[in-house]
């Protein structure tokens, strides 16, 4: 399961010329692949980045909603059918919610915000 059509980038919202795996054009892959680089990814536990890393590579995280202050995820959990609304800040997950620690739902979100 995917979080968007594969028509558009799931990251700008532009239209893709060719199919993509991941939902993304070429130019936000690249700008998703450095910024799960960054040293402010780095900074959380590296299983939580792996588990970003892989829910990017299969597609699993479109823009919802674009705001000047903070933009809105869905993101697809691990199990592939439940979708949470995910911001670097705040995830609508089970453990989002209790919010003792944050989630790599976070974590792609946080990627997606400084990849662009
Ligand atoms: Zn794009
Ligand atoms: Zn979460």
């Amino acid at each position: 399961m995917t979080a968007t059509p594969d028509t558009t980038c799931t990251k700008c919202g532009r239209r893709l010329r060719n199919y993509s795996p991941d939902g993304l054009g070429p130019k936000c892959r690249r700008k998703v692949r450095r910024a799960g680089k960054a040293p402010q990814i780095a900074a959380y536990k590296p299983a939580q980045v792996e588990k970003a890393v892989e829910n990017i590579r299969q597609g699993g995280i479109a823009l919802l909603r674009k705001s000047s202050k903070n933009r809105v995820y869905m993101v697809v959990g691990s199990d592939g059918t439940a979708t949470y609304r995910t911001a670097q800040a705040a995830c609508t997950c089970p453990a989002g919610l209790r919010a003792r620690h944050v989630c790599w739902h976070r974590v792609a979100a946080h990627i997606f915000d400084l990849a662009s």
